[in-house]
């Protein structure tokens, strides 16, 4: 087991820095066009989640290194303390290949609670399990917990020190951390495997931000992480998902739905899909605002699962979790055939995933896909 001291330092910040970094000097290449790709065997729930886990796992080892330094690697295989005992990233030198965060971690706690619970969302369940996950080392990829971010891990004591779990989220400005995000892939799927209506899935996607994240911004990028997602498993085409959660009509649904602060705070998402976007622009910090617009990018101009984790990974700082939220959406939609075999071979148990998937996939799916 990892020591006491040890485990403080493995707490990250998923704040965001006040200062944007200086601009790199090479901008990630931009392809023409994506094509529509050919989609085999696709199961957007397991194959969803395990497109997080191996994206988180493949970032974890460069996790807050700059955008610059991550470059500079070209990184193609999940490095660790057992692949590469001389690699200096803030982990290796306790975390071997493969092994994914909190990201996956906080993510299959909340769908082991929905399994447990038959299908049905227990809040105040998935915010105690949320503290087997960090104190008792339940639901994670080696023998220890990693990664917990302090919002987090604020929410999580205000759980302990008995607030209701719909009202634990932080909801001030700074409490706009990308933790909520980064585990909205079972809510998400659950709307959409629901076929729920704008209304149901904006309702819900605000609760299962809320228990962690409760500022409007977190909502809203939850939300569009969410329809994005959908559109992306419907419509097979990146392209078209996007100029679906982006044209105007949309985006003034959004100005009556949310706050004025938190449309404009999202301005870079809507302005990601232009030809003069600038995807330095996208500053290098936990924010969630700048992982989903990584993310978004990170799908739209490639073509496939592998390019995608690698483009959102050399944005760098928040190297995990942006490649998580990247992972989740190219996982559900391009499907485990196109992930890696020497990604699918690396990550640390490969098998119990699939089994929360599959799980998880019987006792919500009550309609199929269409
Ligand atoms: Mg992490």
């Amino acid at each position: 087991m990892i020591e006491k001291n040890e485990r403080k330092a493995l707490l990250k910040r998923d704040t965001y820095p006040d200062n944007p970094p200086e601009k790199p000097e090479n901008p990630p290449e931009k392809p023409d066009k994506p094509d529509n790709p050919e989609y085999v065997n696709c199961d957007p729930v397991v194959d969803g989640l395990l497109g997080l886990a191996i994206g988180d796992a493949f970032g974890v080892p460069v996790e807050f290194m700059s955008r610059r330094e991550v470059r500079a690697l070209d990184l193609r295989d999940m490095v660790g303390r057992d692949t590469n005992p001389g690699f200096q990233g803030r982990w290796t030198d306790l975390i071997p290949s493969g092994a994914w965060s909190d990201d996956t971690s906080m993510t299959i706690t909340a769908m082991s609670s929905i399994i447990e619970k038959k299908g049905e969302i227990d809040w105040e369940d998935i915010m105690r399990k949320f503290d087997d996950w960090w104190i008792r080392s339940k639901y994670t990829s080696l023998d220890f917990p990693f990664g917990l971010g302090s919002n987090v891990s604020k929410a999580m004591l205000r759980h302990q020190n008995g607030v209701p779990a719909l009202e634990c989220g932080g909801k001030g400005f700074r409490d706009n951390g990308n933790g909520a995000l980064m585990r909205m892939f079972p809510f998400s799927m659950y709307c959409i495997l629901h076929d729920f209506s704008d209304l149901e899935t904006l309702s819900l996607i605000r609760k299962a931000a809320g228990i962690t994240h409760g500022h409007e911004i977190n909502a809203m990028s939850c939300y569009l992480y969410t329809l994005f997602l959908d559109q992306c498993i419907k419509l097979k085409s990146p392209e078209n998902a996007y100029r679906i959660i982006s044209d105007t009509g949309r985006q003034s649904e959004f100005m009556h739905i949310f706050s004025e602060e938190a449309f404009k705070a999202h301005a870079q998402v809507f302005e990601l899909g232009s030809r003069e976007f600038n995807p330095d622009s996208i500053r290098e910090s936990g924010y969630v605002v700048d992982s989903l617009a990584v993310s978004l990018y990170s799908i739209l101009n490639t073509q496939n699962y592998e390019d995608a984790v690698r483009m959102a990974v050399n944005f760098g700082y928040d190297t995990d979790t942006n490649a998580a939220i990247t992972g989740s959406i190219a996982g559900a939609m391009y499907g485990k055939s196109q992930i890696p075999d020497r990604w699918i071979n690396t990550v640390r148990k490969k098998d119990y995933l699939i089994q929360i998937g599959e799980q998880f996939k019987a006792v919500v799916a009550n309609r199929p896909l269409g």
